[in-house]
């Protein structure tokens, strides 16, 4: 059978395509799919989708914002003859809906249930919804790196994953709901013999937080010590607590690591930091990643309902005081499936379903600190900010030990910030 596996890309993407990063879950799915059938594997931000070729399945991968643009793709080959499945994080968590535009929906993860789809399909009787259960990784399918096409750009990191679910089910996030509670870890002889048939330098782990069995991220730090690589992942912020795992992974390759900071409001601060009680400590954290070498790049929401107009300004000066590298600075946006969608539906402040705006610019409930127009104001006049010359000039020199990673991430993000077509809009 010839199989299409789609990552699909709103029309009007806007996003830097140098930074972007590869999908791994279509290459776990096709090394699942046995080696009789052909596969190719299409990601929307750089391939163009041949809709007259013949297939016998398209699958889909969607997160919220996708989601129209995938139900557009799947409609198309549906009117053309051919099946269609989608899975991913948004039909997980509204297969009643996505049902409408596909033959059949992918619940949850599909290492457990992927092998009967295929058995489904060759007797042309797929069904209409396939759950997966969360599935041990102990013996998980190595993916089919062939398959991800090398691109032209100024980044070029392979996507690695060692471990899926997260403990903290933080109300705005969907990982712990679609990953479970539970980390659940691929052996580490498994992720070393996968990275080890990477022939490019820089990778990115994809884990959420790769620090959050600290036994599991010692002896994988140790193993990639001589491996040679460098590489980037999330981490939460409390690893600094572990001074001597800190250092392991800047000897291991670590450039930068992703902080989930999420607010630096007191509020933010008690509700998301509970080992950090303070901006002082947080401060005290990010000079800690730079002592040993590694950049941080901070993640903060704005819009929460404590938030009010002082917030942008104390964010932007934290920021910079800390010498952070490099920012994703967000809009609070409800995805289907997490707390705060459920909160703000029921108290009536979702202001639109078109899940194409769910991109984290885009403001798509009621704030109650601010005006909405005060709030889209303070964010983009934040990223100017934060992304001005006098601002990376500024923190360049705390993070001068990866001065091309730096510049690059930095150039790269204020191109995009100043870019007339990326103006922050409802
Ligand atoms: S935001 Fe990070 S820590 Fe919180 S649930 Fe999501 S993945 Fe876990």
């Amino acid at each position: 059978m010839k199989i299409l596996f789609i990552s699909p890309c709103p029309k009007d993407e806007h996003r830097h395509k140098n930074l972007h990063i590869p999908q791994l879950s279509l290459p776990i799915l096709a090394g699942l799919t046995p080696p009789e059938h052909e596969i190719e594997i299409v990601e929307e931000p750089w391939d163009k989708i041949n809709f007259d070729k013949k297939y016998d399945l398209v699958g889909i991968t969607t997160m919220t914002a996708t989601a129209p643009r995938a139900y557009e793709i799947s409609t198309m080959f549906r009117e053309r003859g051919i099946k269609t499945i989608l899975g991913g994080i948004h039909p997980t968590a509204l297969p009643d809906e996505s049902i409408k535009y596909t033959d059949s929906v992918v619940i949850g993860e599909a290492e457990n249930i992927w092998d009967i789809v295929i058995k489904d399909l060759q007797k042309n009787d797929l069904r209409k919804f396939y759950k997966g259960e969360f599935p041990l990784l102990n013996n998980s399918v190595i993916p089919r790196r062939d398959l991800i096409k090398r691109r032209a750009g100024v980044i070029k990191l392979a996507p690695v994953e060692t471990t899926r679910g997260c403990p903290y089910n933080c109300d705005f996030c969907s990982v712990t709901k679609f990953f479970g509670a539970h980390p659940r870890h691929k052996p580490i002889k498994e992720v070393i013999k996968d990275i080890s048939t990477i022939k490019g330098k820089n990778l990115i782990f994809l884990d959420d937080n790769i620090t959050g069995s600290k036994q599991y991220a010692r002896e994988l730090f140790k193993e990639l010590k001589y491996m040679g690589k460098k590489w980037v992942g999330q981490s939460a912020i409390n690893i600094v607590k572990d001074k001597e795992l800190l250092k392991l992974a800047s000897e291991s390759g670590c450039c930068s690591f992703f902080v989930g900071i999420e607010s630096v409001s007191v509020k933010g601060i008690n509700r998301y930091h509970k080992n950090l009680k303070s901006k002082k400590e947080i401060k005290e954290a990010m000079k800690m990643f730079l002592d040993v070498g590694i950049l941080v790049y901070a993640s903060l929401i704005f819009g929460f309902d404590n938030d009010d107009q002082s917030i942008f300004e104390e964010t932007v000066e934290f920021l910079i005081e800390s010498r952070v590298a490099s920012v994703q600075l967000v809009l609070l946006t409800p995805y289907p499936g997490t707390k705060i969608f459920d909160n703000l539906q029921k108290e009536g402040r979702i202001l639109s379903y078109d899940w194409s705006k769910y991109d984290n610019v885009k403001l798509v409930f009621e704030p109650i600190g601010m005006t909405a127009d005060q709030l889209l104001g303070g964010f983009h006049w934040a990223r100017c900010k934060f992304d001005s010359f006098p601002s990376i000039i500024k923190r360049f020199w705390a993070n001068k030990r990866h001065p091309i990673l730096y510049t690059s991430v930095n150039l790269g993000s204020r191109y995009h910030t100043h870019n007339k077509k990326n103006a922050y809009k409802r």
